[in-house]
């Protein structure tokens, strides 16, 4: 035996475990979910509509990730122009164990909005306890497909898509892989902005009952508007579906990178490159839809800075179930924060302010991470209306 053969058998028995490893290691499981399919069309365009583009980008992004990321598994919740319940696609991710679940679908407003034909941009959707009538507006219609089925109101426990108060439960579900999919929300709504040239809509948390179900982490993406005719064209074009494949498949790959690294290195990202801003819904406007705030509102020690009786503005930026932990991600680095207790929730805000002009100044900073945050005002460290 020559030296260089034993050298060539020596490296294939050393090499050999590793071989068998990444084979087996294909383990990081992805669900796909492409939005309706079947009797569901999900929103109309003036050409196409939203099922076809939703799979169509499915499609792509299964392609793109079983050639390129190669230790991946990927499952359709459907593959064709079928009809699929919302709970059958939270139950086949659960089933198999999928590491994380990304719903697609494309937005739409009412066609009665003024911006009907203008409104445009992505978005990314967690399961969320913020509520802003928009962001609900975009889950009521979402949710809406299970009145579909026959039998919803017993599959859905009573649930009425298209009632307000049906949500108020939602406020009380916690999701346990909440930071996670908001890590992953990131990462694609990043890329939907650099890689598919989208208007940044910024990452948004709604009651999405497909994102309710599913027990890892989440995210429902709305690529763009099919109401509007440049973006239809855009999402139902070949060059466009590729460039948005292209830009969930480089979220994934930088979420799997982030994913694995502890929390510190993760503060300081932003989410994307340019400045979110408001969807306009039709006739809503985003903030007051905290109904009841403030009444029940009672607070922790006001900060020394507020005088006694003073109106101090505040920018309130997120609601959450309990308070955080210090550099807890859903704050995203903001920092310093503040909170107050309205009811069950937790309501975290940023700055002090002794006008509402320089609170509004400073919100527009805030938006860029927190695009549903509004000005309160406060007394005493409490909310006034
Ligand atoms: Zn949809």
């Amino acid at each position: 035996m020559s030296l260089s053969r034993i050298i060539k058998q020596l490296l294939l028995i050393l090499l050999l475990p590793a071989l068998a490893l990444s084979a087996e290691g294909k383990e990081f499981t992805v669900v796909i979910d492409p939005g309706h399919g079947g009797k569901d069309a999900g929103a109309l365009g003036r050409k196409t509509n939203e099922k076809t583009i939703n799979l169509a980008v499915a499609k792509r992004l299964r392609d793109l990730l079983m050639s390129d990321m190669k230790d991946v598994n990927v499952i359709m919740t459907r593959s064709n122009d079928t009809f699929v319940t919302l709970q059958g696609r939270a139950d086949l991710a659960n089933r198999k164990h999928a590491d994380i679940f990304i719903s697609i679908h494309a937005n739409s407003v009412d066609k009665k909005s003024p911006m009907f034909t203008s409104v445009n941009g992505a978005a990314v959707y967690t399961l969320g306890l913020q509520r802003s009538e928009t962001n609900l507006s975009v889950a009521m219609r979402e949710n809406a497909v299970m009145k579909l089925e026959p039998d919803y109101s017993t599959t859905y426990e009573g649930f009425d898509p298209s009632s307000a108060e049906s949500y108020i439960a939602f406020e009380m579900m916690q999701h346990a892989n909440l930071d996670q999919s908001i890590e992953l929300a990131e990462a694609v709504q990043n890329q939907l902005v650099r890689t598919a040239g989208r208007k940044n809509n910024g990452v948004r948390q709604a009651p999405f009952w497909v994102l309710v179900r599913t027990s890892m982490p989440a995210i429902l993406v709305e690529l763009d508007f099919i109401c509007n005719p440049t973006m239809e064209k855009f999402m139902a074009s070949e060059q466009g579906q590729k460039k948005l494949a292209l830009a969930i498949y480089r979220g994934i790959e930088k979420y799997r990178k982030v994913a694995d690294k502890p929390s510190a290195s993760r503060k300081d990202r932003v989410v994307a490159d340019s400045r979110p801003e408001e969807l306009p819904s039709a006739g809503a406007a985003q903030s007051g839809s905290e109904t009841g705030a403030g009444k029940k509102a009672e607070s922790k020690p006001a900060a020394a800075d507020d005088a006694k009786d003073r109106i101090v503005y505040k920018i309130q930026f997120l609601t959450a179930g309990s308070p955080l932990r210090k550099g807890d991600s859903r704050l995203k680095g903001l920092s310093p924060v503040d909170y107050y207790k309205d009811g069950n929730m937790v309501k975290y805000t940023y700055g002090s302010y002794g006008s509402q002009a320089e609170a509004s100044k400073e919100l527009k900073k805030i938006k860029k991470s927190f695009p549903d945050a509004f000005v309160i005002k406060t007394r005493n460290g409490k909310r006034i209306k």
